[in-house]
């Protein structure tokens, strides 16, 4: 393991860092300009930020420059992404469609699609989605019900997919399907993309706890999508599949929110300092996020090797996403009656504690959940036997629906 930046490395971040510094400044998403996440203000001021790192390269690191891209390396995606964490240019709305859609669609679509698309997705100018979980298949993908039937030249599809997140303002979606029910279920999906402005697909947000609407209910009514949409060969959905999924664990394995140093400027702000229970949790807490910088060293080490992260870097996203929630909840305990205020501009720390409260057991389930990651982990890191498959080796339409 590598704790320092190569001397390559360190040059990156330097130039990195003096970039952002010059252009981040009028483009920060804070609500303090009027940038409210999800208003159009906030959207315009991503896509503007969007558009001036592609114009530098920065936009896209690692895809190939005949695409667009910076041609760069994944270390120096993450170097950047590091640098940029630090200058309050977060935007989320093009993670899922630049950090997965658009890169199968690059491995899978044929030139004139990759032609059309790949620019304006890296751009900014249009956002994509990820169709893939289903009322009844999220930790099991390859469960989906959603069916496409083909007819001539073009597919009909009929279901229902759930939790897409930015279902509302994407254009265009990646949307695994159910193409032959009479083959065992990782064997008869096949994957396309559609236009999400389509008159057949009916979105709808569904309400949060925290008052927004990040992801939605998508319904198909007989949406008609050409064979030419099709991402890789039809039964071939499950393959096509694992390229995007393989993206989402890497995409989601980091997390910004409160961490130890935090929670430790509230104890001090409100006397919780002196409390002896609080300094042993924190302690716990420091153990914890060092252990967690050192995992991270580890993949840092391998993306600077040119190796691909290992599934031991689901370890990450269980620990982050586990801390978040335990200190957010005692931060917001600590804050006593100020803690019920969720409103940045009235809470202590600009309301920290509360959203990421409300946000971390959305990230215990995002991207694997907690207890699909210890199968990872237990099968794949430490050699532990199998979960037990019924339905591997059944047709998809025999597997028992409990109706
Ligand atoms: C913030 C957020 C954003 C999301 N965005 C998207 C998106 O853009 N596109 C998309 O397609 N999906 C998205 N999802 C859906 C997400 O992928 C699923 O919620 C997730 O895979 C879990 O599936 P599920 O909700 O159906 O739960 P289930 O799979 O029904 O799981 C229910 C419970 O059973 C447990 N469980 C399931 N199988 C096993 C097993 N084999 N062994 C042990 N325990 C098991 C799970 O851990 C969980 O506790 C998002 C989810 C969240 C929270």
């Amino acid at each position: 393991m590598d704790f320092n930046d190569s001397p390559e490395e360190a040059a990156y971040r330097e130039k990195a860092r003096s970039w952002l510094e010059a252009n981040a400044s009028e483009h920060k998403s804070t609500s303090a300009n009027g940038r409210r996440p999800n208003s159009p203000e906030h959207m315009a001021a991503a896509k503007s930020w969007q558009a001036k790192k592609a114009d530098a390269g920065y936009a896209c690191i690692t895809w190939p420059k005949e695409w667009g891209g910076g041609g760069g390396t994944p270390i120096q995606s993450v170097i950047f992404g590091q640098e940029e964490g630090k200058v309050g240019v977060n935007y989320g709305y093009f993670t899922i469609g630049l950090g997965m859609c658009v890169p199968t669609v690059m491995a899978f679509a044929d030139a004139e699609t990759k032609t059309r698309y790949v620019g304006p997705a890296m751009r900014g100018e249009e956002i994509w989605c990820q169709l893939f979980s289903e009322p009844a298949g999220g930790s099991d993908v390859a469960a989906s019900r959603t069916r496409a039937v083909k007819d001539g030249d073009e597919w009909v599809i009929n279901g229902q997919k759930v939790w897409t997140t930015g279902a509302q303002y994407s254009d265009y979606g990646i949307l695994l399907v159910r193409t032959d029910p009479d083959v065992p279920k990782h064997k008869g999906m096949t994957m396309f993309w559609i236009d999400m402005h389509d008159p057949a697909v009916e979105v709808r947000p569904i309400h949060q706890a925290s008052g927004g609407s990040e992801f939605n209910e998508v319904y198909f009514t007989d949406l008609r999508v050409k064979d030419s949409q099709r991402l890789g060969a039809v039964g071939e959905g499950w393959k096509v599949a694992l390229v995007t999924l393989m993206n989402e664990r890497l995409a989601v394995g980091g997390s910004s929110g409160p961490d130890y140093k935090t929670i430790m400027e509230l104890a001090r702000q409100t006397d919780g300092i002196k409390d002896g229970a609080f300094r042993e949790k924190l302690a716990d807490w420091y153990v914890a996020a060092e252990g967690l910088k050192l995992t991270r060293f580890r993949t840092m080490t391998a993306l600077s090797k040119g190796q691909t992260p290992g599934p031991e870097s689901s370890i990450g996203k269980i620990i982050a996403a586990n801390q978040m929630q335990e200190m957010s909840n005692y931060g917001v305990e600590m804050e006593d009656q100020y803690g019920i205020l969720a409103d940045p501009s009235e809470a202590p720390l600009q309301a920290a504690f509360q959203q990421s409260l409300l946000w971390a057991p959305g990230l215990r389930i995002a991207g694997g959940t907690d207890e699909i990651l210890k199968n990872i982990i237990a099968e794949r890191v430490l050699g532990l036997p199998g979960d037990i498959r019924l339905d591997k080796d059944v047709a998809f339409k025999d597997v028992p629906t409990g109706r």
